[in-house]
This record gives C-alpha cells, sequence and structure tokens, in this order.
C-alpha cells in the first residue's frame, strides 16, 4: 500500500488521530497551520472530490463532530475548512483529505490561514484534544 493517508488508516504510519467513525479517521496536521489544524480522510482511497463528489456525503458526519470537537476543545473563536483536488489546486497528498483549521481571533483573516504557526507542540494540542474524558467517537491509537 503506497499511499500515505491509507497506511495512516491501517495503523501502519502513527498519527495523533482525534476522531473517528465507521467511514472517516480525523488526525492531527504534521505541519499545521494553525494550532489544532486536522485532516478529515475516508476510510476509504478516494483521489479527490472531483473524482468522487458523493465521498464528501460519507464523511460529512465526521468533519461536523471534528469540527465541534476541535472547536469546543481548543476554545477556537474560529475556523476554516478546505478540501483541494488536483495539482494545480496545491493538492500534495492524493487521498481525499478535508483541512479543519481552528481560528483565532489574534491572527485573524483569510490571509493569515497559510502562515504556519511557530513551534506548535502537537503532543500536547493531542492532549487538550482527546485528553481527559475520551470524546465521542475517538478512538486513540498514538
Ligand atoms: P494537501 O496539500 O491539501 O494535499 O495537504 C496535505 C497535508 O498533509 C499537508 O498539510 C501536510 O502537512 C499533511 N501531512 C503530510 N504527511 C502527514 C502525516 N504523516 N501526518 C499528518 N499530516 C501529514
Ligand atoms: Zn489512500
Amino acid at each position: 500500500m503506497s499511499c500515505l493517508f491509507c497506511r495512516i488508516v491501517a495503523g501502519e504510519i502513527p498519527s495523533k488521530q482525534v476522531y473517528a467513525d465507521e467511514h472517516a479517521i480525523a488526525f492531527l496536521d504534521i505541519n499545521p497551520w494553525h494550532v489544532g489544524h486536522t485532516l478529515v480522510v475516508p476510510r476509504r482511497h478516494v483521489d479527490d472530490l472531483l473524482g468522487e463528489p458523493e465521498a464528501l456525503t460519507e464523511i460529512a458526519p465526521a468533519i461536523s463532530a471534528t469540527a465541534r470537537l476541535l472547536v469546543d476543545r481548543l476554545a477556537a473563536d474560529g475556523l476554516n475548512l478546505l478540501s483541494s483536488s488536483g495539482d494545480a489546486a496545491g493538492q500534495e497528498v492524493f487521498h481525499l483529505h478535508v483541512h479543519l483549521v481552528p481560528r483565532f481571533a489574534h491572527r485573524p483573516g483569510l490571509r493569515e490561514l497559510f502562515v504556519h504557526e511557530k513551534d506548535v507542540d502537537l503532543d500536547r494540542v493531542h492532549r487538550q484534544i482527546v485528553g481527559g474524558a475520551p470524546a465521542p467517537g475517538t478512538v486513540s491509537r498514538s
């Protein structure tokens, strides 16, 4: 299996998972734009949204639940949702994924979306999201 996100779904490559259900898993982006930047991916391999638009319906419950979880647990002031389809759109991993990016009032606006937050401690953020009582649907693998 050569697809990176298929290997993450299979548990062959570790990820900091924050949510999982029958159709999708959500895990922290390894190189976050903002604290809590998370990717929601279908469990089955789908290249992108243009190839299989109905895949979005499958992962919609996971997108909603993960968005709620991130905003609540990280006390975010807002959230961006983005999915890129194709090279021209900047897609780098060709397994459908939706970026969920919690946003905070001290760095507002769309222009600030891609300006990486420096020195994000992924372990600490992960504990903040899934620590204590497990969130509904959460499956911890790392
Ligand atoms: P895209 O440019 O929309 O295809 O986004 C791919 C995203 O995957 C980037 O934001 C990467 O930081 C992220 N990424 C790549 N490898 C991993 C990994 N092993 N675990 C978590 N996120 C990853
Ligand atoms: Zn895949």
